[in-house]
């Protein structure tokens, strides 16, 4: 359903299409209006859909041909689009933004011509195409020629340079599509697409179909057809032109599921195709991994990796050329293992993407979490078969309970909300959507069991092969397949309800023959939260041990249950999350919580991840004293995993940048070295990729957070002999993982001169990860006198869009400088909105997320209110970081009882 829009709005929308600028793919639609004003008096433009269009009006195929040279400013070219009409009409609604369409017609099923014009009505990029006579329903093809600009913030199709080339490459997801081509830009309009592209002579081009032939046109350009590609959303559209190293490798060989071999291509910047080898090496496995788990051929004729030169974010599935922010994947041969680990856990969600997104798709952006949270699902699922050592089932249940930080506020999102507005849509593109999607499918996979779920799953993508689906589609297929209700309901309870579920549990040993547990669940809530306590309710697959060694599982439905032990005697402990798979937090009496703790190295590691984290949660909530917590926070350190050791880091940190009082300095850096200086010295010439991975988070900390003077020395000399500050550069001294540690550390401790240092070996070294972290490093300077330096730097020709981000957010988490940067970037708002990437925008709230203080909380609001028209879709961010600067400041006083319960000096344990 279409909400009317107000006039004034409609008519500011209006003018920002059609005067806006000088912008010269703004001035034909201008031109159109005035020749077509007699039917524009027909057309109620108040009836632009806001969101979703109009149903009845469907393309079944597009014929594009552009003229791509990256090295111009315009490109141009034609769409032929066979468009499914239902009712007759005299216009259309579909989706086109900045496009300079020069020329429209209709050519009808009988072989008449008629005359159409197109005109953009909605800044979000919503069009109309009127038509000189009233069209029977039925078939016909449009066919409209246009130009526009290339996009210069990685937005639609965007240009970017590199080391002196120029190289196009298109960003579609969600609604960009519509920057250069006219058309349905929305998922469920599914097309199958004819792509020509005419590009300069010798450059690659790649598209979604195979190159099927290239032949020489003048002006030194060649035209490249590629195949027809099976239907697709426009959002998985790939076009991208430039002088690429082309890497080509042997065919995925053929496989159970698929008789045809796929061939398989990589594709970096001039000069880089070597960095290529590791993520072109595990495709091949990769893909056959997830053919056999789903039991599903690859559904596309060939697969391409690119590696953009720029790219808004890590990487998109773009149907069978799949595109990543180079930094994600040129790591050259030897990648130190946190890179390694990005990469194969990207590349494992990207590959799934090619069965859940494009080959069934949502139909729109409300069920976004059956493309995002099925392809972080995968990770896990196809990785934990290709390295079954490898951790990646504790790194699922750390990226699940990461969710319930977001989920954890009034202002989150339900995994499956609607979507009524284009400007929302970016929203949907959350941890809500991401990770916590994967703690539930997880949490449902575990307890239903794979056996039953997993084929189901794969008879879900067969009924909706190259098509669309959506949740209750989902929900029924999966429900019926296997044979289990409850299922349905579970997935319908955490998907469509926000939240955190909390379980209070108490054991009654009243009769201890008999025990029995007592288990209340309601919505958790932090203190401060403005959560309301209604009686929202879950369906929770809820499972729990005991130390009579078994364990009982139940689905939970009631507010309030009270469970029969099997035991039939009273247990000295119970572990409400057995599997640390559920999703949900949960808190005990006391002395519970001390039985829990006494045991913490006997429990499972997913087990243990999920008491740091509902003992964090309970202490937050003023349920947990903080001694206990601490006691906590001792067990984790004696952990086996990395993953368990690191979890309270992030939460430390907190109370040490916003509760500490100087005088515990010293206390927080004896507790810090206590526990991790022995794990330090441990890991430090470890041969093991997860101890190296702990060595290089544990460095991190102690250097950054406790302060630690030997470990900052330590990295502040591996970041100058790196760089070569005031020495011989030593390329050995120091991995990617370390960059960002290090070069912060260098920043703030080597002296003023190392900045100017830093940003001319920027401009020297050709490496992407050290490009990002020495971006974040510099946003770190502490160092008031170099703010301005800092701040001239973020909005120049030096930085990319993203790193500007990066770097500002940075600088305002420094609390030195903080107050300086912030009153710049309110003053500079303007300048800085347009220099960050278009699809990060309506983050820049988060800029604020460092802050705990009711002054700049009102700041923030003000900021908004005078800019928030910048940045369309800020909303959901600016309520998520003013609620996360209440909750801080109502943490105040636990904080501190934190801080302050840290023991006064202890001697160091093992230094
Ligand atoms: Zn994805």
């Amino acid at each position: 359903m279409n909400k009317k829009i107000p006039l004034a709005l409609l008519s500011a929308a209006l003018l920002s299409v059609t005067v806006a600028g000088c912008n010269p793919a703004e001035k034909a639609p201008q031109k159109i209006d005035q020749e077509s004003s007699a039917q524009m008096t027909a057309l109620d433009i108040r009836e632009a859909p806001e969101g979703k269009l109009p149903q009845g009006v469907k393309p079944s195929a597009y014929h594009l041909d552009l003229t791509l040279d990256p090295r111009k400013d315009t490109f141009s070219g034609r769409v032929a689009i066979d468009i499914q009409l239902d009712q007759a009409g005299n216009h259309i609604w579909l989706h086109g933004k900045n496009l300079s369409v020069t020329k429209a017609t209709a050519q009808l099923a009988d072989g008449r011509e008629v005359q159409a014009s197109y005109r953009e009505v909605l800044d979000s990029g919503v069009a109309t195409v009127e038509f000189s006579e009233q069209l029977p329903a039925g078939s016909f093809t449009l066919q409209m020629d246009y130009a526009a600009d290339f996009d210069r913030n990685l937005a639609g199709l965007f240009k970017v340079e590199e080391q002196g080339n120029a190289y196009a490459l298109a960003k579609s997801e969600s609604i960009q599509a519509r920057k250069y081509l006219p058309g349905f830009d929305e998922p469920g309009l599914k097309a199958p697409f004819s792509i020509s592209l005419t590009v300069p002579e010798g450059y690659a081009a790649i598209s979604n179909g195979p190159e099927l032939k290239r032949e020489t046109v003048p002006g030194g350009m060649e035209k490249v057809t590629f195949a027809t590609t099976p239907p697709m959303s426009t959002y998985l559209l790939s076009l991208s032109v430039g002088p690429f190293d082309v890497v080509e490798r042997a065919a995925i060989p053929p496989s159970k599921y698929r008789k045809d071999p796929i061939p398989l291509r990589g594709f970096a910047r001039q000069g880089r195709g070597g960095d290529m080898n590791y993520i072109l090496d595990i495709t091949p496995k990769m893909v056959e991994t997830f053919e056999n788990q789903l039991q599903r051929p690859y559904p596309f004729k060939k697969l391409d990796i690119i590696a953009a030169p720029q790219w808004p974010s890590g990487a998109t599935e773009l149907s069978a050329a799949i595109t990543y922010r180079e930094q994600r994947i040129l790591v050259g041969d030897n990648p130190a293992p946190g890179a390694r680990l990005a990469l194969v856990e990207v590349h494992a969600h990207e590959i799934a993407h090619m069965w859940f997104g494009n080959q069934v798709t949502p139909p729109w952006w409300d069920d976004l979490w059956l493309k995002e949270g099925f392809a972080t699902w995968g990770e896990p699922l196809a990785l934990r078969i290709m390295e079954p050592e490898g951790g990646h089932d504790l790194n699922a249940a750390t990226y699940a309970i990461g969710a319930m930080q977001l989920d954890s506020l009034a202002s989150t999102r339900a995994i499956r909300e609607p979507v009524s507005d284009n400007n929302n849509i970016r929203n949907a593109y959350d941890s809500i959507t991401y990770s916590k999607s994967l703690g539930v499918i997880n949490m449902v996979d575990n307890y239903f069991g794979a056996e039953k779920f997993r084929p189901a799953l794969g008879r879900y993508l067969e009924a909706f092969n190259g098509g669309e689906a959506d949740s209750p589609s989902f929900y029924k297929v999966i429900g019926k397949e296997t044979n289990t209700p409850e299922l349905t309901e579970t997935f319908r309870s955490f998907v469509e309800q926000k939240g955190v579920p909390q379980l209070e549990l108490a054991l009654d040993c009243s009769i201890p023959a008999q025990a029995k547990l007592h288990v209340t669940q309601s919505r958790y809530k932090p203190l401060g939260s403005p959560i309301a306590t209604t009686a929202q309710q879950w369906s929770i697959p809820f499972c729990f041990s005991s130390d009579s060694g078994t364990q009982q599982c139940q689905i939970l439905t009631g507010k309030e249950e009270t469970l029969e032990l099997a035991a039939g005697s009273c247990p000295s402990w119970v572990m409400p999350n057995a599997q640390g798979s559920g999703y949900y937090r949960w808190n005990l009496p006391e002395p519970q919580w001390q039985a829990l703790t006494e045991r913490f190295t006997q429990f499972a590691p997913t087990e243990q991840l999920s008491i740091i984290d509902s003992a964090f949660a309970a202490f937050e909530a003023g349920k947990l004293p903080a001694p206990r917590l601490l006691d906590v926070v001792r067990q984790s350190a004696k952990a086996d995993k990395r993953q368990v050791i690191t979890m309270p880091l992030r939460y430390l940190r907190k109370y040490r940048d916003n509760y500490l009082d100087d005088a515990e300095r010293l206390a927080f850096l004896n507790f810090a070295q206590n526990l991790y200086l022995p794990l330090l010295s441990n890991s430090a010439s470890s041969e093991d990729a997860d101890q190296q991975m702990l060595h290089s988070a544990l460095l991190g900390f102690m250097a950054l957070v406790a302060e630690d003077p030997d470990t900052r020395n330590q990295l502040m000399e591996k970041a100058t002999a790196f760089t070569g500050f005031n020495t011989e550069r030593d390329p050995q001294t120091l991995n990617s993982d370390l960059y960002e540690a290090a070069l912060t550390v260098a920043i703030q401790d080597a002296g003023e001169d190392f900045l100017t240092h830093l940003i001319k070996v920027r401009t020297e070294l050709d490496d992407p990860r050290f490009e990002n972290a020495s971006a974040n490093a510099i946003g770190s300077s502490n160092s008031p006198k170099q703010i301005e330096t800092i701040q001239k730097l973020a909005l120049s020709e030096q930085m990319g869009p993203r790193e500007s981000f990066a770097m500002i957010r940075y600088a305002l988490a420094q609390p030195l400088v903080q107050e300086q940067h912030w009153a710049w970037l309110r003053n500079n708002f303007v300048q800085v909105v347009d220099k960050i990437p278009a699809q990060i925008r309506r983050h820049t709230p988060a800029f604020a997320n460092a802050f705990c203080d009711k002054k700049q909380l009102d700041e923030l609001q003000q900021l908004f209110a005078q800019h928030g028209k910048l940045t369309p879709g800020y909303q959901r961010s600016l309520a998520q970081t003013e609620e996360r600067i209440q909750l801080c400041m109502a943490l105040q006083e636990k904080g501190q009882s934190l801080m302050e319960a840290l023991p006064k000096s202890v001697a160091l344990a093992n230094k």
